[in-house]
C-alpha cells in the first residue's frame, strides 16, 4: 500500500511540474530579449485599456548575421478595431512578426509601435501583459476546465467566466461535462476535440484581458461545428481586443477585416479577401488551393 502510494505520488508530481512548465511557457511574460536597446525614456500612456493598435515602421530582423533576413523592410498598420490576418506561406515570416511584437527578438532595423510608442520603451512585464497570445497546438492542462481558463487570471469572477464562455462558444462543452466548470480536463481528463481545445487556449487569454490578442490558428483539423465556433468566438472577441491571427483556414481569412499578405520575409500585399483576389496572384492562389495549411511549428523562445 506505502508503496503504491508512492508510486502515484510521484506520477502526481510530475504531471504537476509539467503544468508548472507549461504555465511558464504561457505566461512568458519574463524573458528577456538577446539585446537590450537604451533608447529615449518612455512617455507611456496611464490608462492601459481598449483595443490596441499595432504599426511595424520598416522592420527589417534577422537572427543572426550569418542568416538571410527573416523579416525585410515590413511595415503595416493594424488599427485598434476589428481582425487583422496575416497569410502566406511556411516560412513567410508570419511567427516572426508574433516574436517582434512581444519582443522575444530585438528588429534589426527598423520600429514595432505599440499605440504609437515603441515596444521597446515598455518595460517587458507591461508590454506583455497587454497581450494575449494563442498557440497553435494550446496545451490543456491536468485539473478542471475551472483552473485550465483562470490560472494565468486568478482574479476573475465568475461573471467574467461566464461571459467568456458564452463569447468562446464553450456553452456546449460545459453542459456537456459532469460536473460543468469542475470537470477535470486535460491529462485522464475528458477528451476534448481539437477546436475545443482551441476555444479553450482563447478564452483562457481573453480571460487576462489583453488589449491585443495573437492568434495562430490550430493544426488540427477541424469539423464544420467547430470552426464556425472558432470564427465566432474570434469575431465577438474582436470587438472588444485587437485580434492579429495567423490564418490557415479560409473562412478566417474572408472574414477579416483586413488582411496581410507575406512571401519571403516581405508584405506582398494588403487588402480584404474581394480586393486581394483580383489584386494579389499568390493571394488569389493561397485561396484557390486551400494553400492555408499550416506552417509546421516553429518553437518559440522559452522563458526557461
Ligand atoms: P512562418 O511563420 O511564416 O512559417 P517564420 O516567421 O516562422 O515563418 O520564419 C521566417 C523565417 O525565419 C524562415 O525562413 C525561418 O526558417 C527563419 N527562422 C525562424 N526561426 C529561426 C531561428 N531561430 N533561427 C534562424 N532562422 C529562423
Ligand atoms: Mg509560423
Amino acid at each position: 500500500e506505502p508503496v503504491s502510494q508512492l508510486i502515484d505520488a510521484a506520477s502526481q508530481y510530475q504531471e504537476g511540474a509539467a503544468a508548472i512548465w507549461r504555465i511558464t511557457q504561457v505566461q512568458r511574460l519574463s524573458t528577456e530579449p538577446p539585446t537590450q536597446h537604451r533608447s529615449a525614456p518612455p512617455r507611456l500612456p496611464t490608462a492601459l485599456s481598449g483595443p490596441a493598435s499595432v504599426r511595424f515602421a520598416d522592420v527589417s530582423f534577422r537572427h543572426r548575421p550569418d542568416v538571410p533576413y527573416a523579416h525585410q523592410q515590413v511595415s503595416f498598420e493594424v488599427p485598434a478595431t476589428g481582425t487583422t490576418a496575416i497569410v502566406g506561406p511556411s516560412g513567410a515570416g508570419k511567427s516572426t512578426v508574433f516574436a517582434l511584437i512581444e519582443r522575444f527578438y530585438e528588429t534589426t532595423s527598423g520600429r514595432i509601435l505599440l499605440d504609437g510608442q515603441d515596444v521597446r520603451h515598455w518595460p517587458l512585464h507591461d508590454l506583455r501583459s497587454q497581450i494575449g497570445y494563442v498557440e497553435q497546438d494550446a496545451p490543456v492542462l491536468a485539473g478542471t476546465l475551472r483552473e485550465n481558463l483562470t490560472f494565468a487570471a486568478p482574479d476573475v469572477t465568475d461573471a467574467d467566466i461566464r461571459d467568456v464562455v458564452r463569447r468562446t462558444k464553450l456553452d456546449a462543452l460545459v453542459d456537456r461535462l459532469a460536473d460543468g466548470l469542475d470537470t477535470p480536463v486535460g491529462h485522464r481528463g475528458c477528451t476534448l476535440s481539437g477546436g475545443e481545445r482551441q476555444r479553450i487556449a482563447i478564452a483562457r487569454a481573453l480571460l487576462r484581458r489583453p488589449r491585443l490578442l495573437l492568434l495562430d490558428e490550430a493544426t488540427a483539423q477541424l469539423d464544420a461545428v467547430n470552426e464556425l465556433a472558432i470564427r465566432d468566438a474570434i469575431a465577438e472577441t474582436a470587438t472588444q481586443t485587437t485580434v492579429l491571427v495567423v490564418a490557415h483556414r479560409l473562412s478566417t481569412v474572408t472574414n477579416a477585416d483586413r488582411i496581410i499578405v507575406m512571401d519571403a520575409g516581405r508584405i506582398q500585399a494588403i487588402g480584404t479577401h474581394a480586393e486581394l483576389v483580383v489584386q494579389d496572384q499568390l493571394y488569389a492562389q493561397l485561396a484557390a488551393t486551400q494553400l492555408l495549411t499550416p506552417d509546421p511549428t516553429t518553437p518559440r523562445p522559452s522563458p526557461l
